[in-house]
């Protein structure tokens, strides 16, 4: 299990190391609420942590073709790993095996009626990130949004996360497009100018760009200010 940093001493307040264990602190305080109540929430619900992250996946790809290595993926969890987890949701009755849209020799997985309405009230076990977010205002909103865009996007190019469909390595993504404006970048897709604040990490409209236009649009997005 990953140990604590030790606190840094008072003295040590300027130093930037010191600076950056304090931060990791905080993501490490974050990420053991953030564990605890996922664990009640599923307990509450009769699901371990993992099966309820896959119905509320599965909730948010309503619509689409979702399949096993689509929720191995996403999860960042091992393909035996979401196997399990679907064999249990299925005699639960929570889930249900249905033919591919794009490929009559395929199966897709989607919630029956049971597993949407458990969905939604394990949606709610992430409240109380809500309300510590609400207590952030506006640009404190925003400034917290750019750096988390940061962090996965450096995360995800080392390979300890999944890829994400957020707005900077996204095709319709135009970084600072409106210089000197509160919304200074610009959704093509839906043709209108949105600020750091409303960057999105999991867009139902995302294509991915190219390698090399998603780095020269990073590039871009990063110099913003
Ligand atoms: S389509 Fe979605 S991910 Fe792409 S730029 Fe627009 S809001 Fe961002």
């Amino acid at each position: 299990m990953t140990q604590p940093p030790e606190p840094p001493s008072a003295a040590a307040l300027d130093d930037d190391d010191a600076v950056r264990q304090q931060l990791i602190t905080g993501l490490l305080k974050i990420g053991l609420a953030t564990r605890h109540r996922a664990w009640q929430g599923g307990e509450a619900l009769g699901l371990s942590p993992t099966q309820g992250q896959v119905l509320v996946l599965l909730l948010s790809r309503s619509g689409k073709s979702t399949r096993i290595g689509d929720i191995a993926t996403e999860l960042a969890v091992s393909q035996p790993t979401a196997s399990v987890t679907i064999r249990a949701l299925l005699a639960k009755g929570l889930v249900e095996r249905v033919t591919a849209v794009d490929d009559k020799r395929a199966v897709d997985l989607r919630l029956t009626p049971s597993g949407r309405d458990l969905a939604r009230q394990a949606l709610g076990w992430s409240d109380f990130l809500l309300t510590a977010v609400d207590d952030l205002d506006g640009a404190e909103q925003a400034v917290f949004q750019r750096s988390i865009v940061k962090m996965i996007r450096a995360m995800q190019l080392r390979g300890e996360i999944p890829v994400s469909r957020m707005c900077p390595t996204c095709r319709f993504f135009l970084p600072n497009a409106h210089p000197h404006s509160p919304q200074p970048h610009h959704c093509a897709f839906v043709d209108a100018p949105f600020g750091d604040r409303q960057l999105r990490l999991d867009c139902a409209d995302f294509q991915p760009a190219s390698a090399e236009i998603a780095e020269d649009r990073w590039v871009q997005f990063v110099a913003a200010r």
